[in-house]
């Protein structure tokens, strides 16, 4: 008699626990059991690379480097993934994102793909052809913010860690205020649109003291958006700038590291 009143004490307390517990909360990004460059490869056999485009309407939360304290992710950055994506897609985009969370001080945090999400966070989402690769915000917005990742161009780790820098705090390298000591912009050979605004000078960004890079993640490449076919924009030496989107540089992680007191 006592071992089934124990028994059945116990089974109430466990049924108890269960229905009062908490949704579960984000949990640290993993590193990917498989090489990332495998999965790029597997994923990406043509070898597309997609071009970035952001589509902030405000300008406000364009700048660089965002001044505005409350943009900053204090508590951690927080994703969630699709359950569109695949396995190995989400292994690729978890990966990337351990990757980043290596090199600066913030620990990355994600919601189980399906389970109830809350407080503030990015989903990252899968796009289907010409919806591109962007962030809805630079920087920390309240609440759910997206990443859309082109399915067929986006799924890379450069991309994946670009997008998701412009959610910590970081627009594009070229929109810095003291750009044009570095390069040259032609405005006449940009796409007309959103694209124009990747292109402006954004007074109040935020640099960290951190000198100017062409060979960000964060820069575009000469003839990215372009209208006719032409330079958009050119060192000040005349030369072309090559966008990559392989890794961070040295540059890159100083600045993330910067802006989260790391
Ligand atoms: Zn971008």
């Amino acid at each position: 008699m006592l071992r089934f009143f124990s028994g059945t004490l116990v089974l109430l307390v466990f049924a108890a626990e269960c229905h009062s517990a908490p949704a579960s909360g984000p949990v640290e990004v993993k590193k990917s059991p498989v090489a990332l460059n495998i999965l790029e490869q597997r994923l990406n056999p043509g070898g597309l690379v997609g071009q970035c485009k952001t589509n902030d309407s405000d300008r406000i939360s364009s700048l660089s480097g965002n001044p505005n304290e409350m943009s900053r992710w204090r508590n951690g950055y927080v994703v969630q993934l699709s359950p569109e994506w695949n396995t190995e897609q989400a292994q690729l985009i978890e990966g990337a994102l351990y990757e980043l969370s290596s090199k600066i001080c913030i620990p990355i945090r994600k919601f189980a793909t399906g389970a109830p999400a809350y407080g503030d966070f990015v989903y990252i989402q899968k796009g289907g052809d010409r919806t591109g690769c962007y962030s809805t915000g630079v920087g920390r917005q309240g609440g759910r913010q997206v990443i859309n990742l082109q399915e067929n161009g986006c799924v890379t780790k450069g991309i994946i860690m670009h997008e998701n820098i412009h959610a910590m705090g970081f627009n594009h390298e070229q929109t810095r205020p003291d750009r044009d000591n570095f390069i040259t912009i032609y405005p006449d050979q940009i796409e007309d649109g959103n694209a124009q605004y990747q292109y402006k000078v954004y007074s109040g960004s935020l640099t960290f003291g951190v000198p100017y890079d062409t060979q960000s993640i964060m820069h575009y490449g000469s003839y990215d958006f372009s209208k006719y076919g032409n330079p958009t924009m050119r060192k000040k030496d005349g030369s072309i700038i090559n966008s990559q989107r392989n890794a961070l540089t040295d540059s890159d992680i100083s600045k993330l590291r910067k802006m989260y007191n790391c």
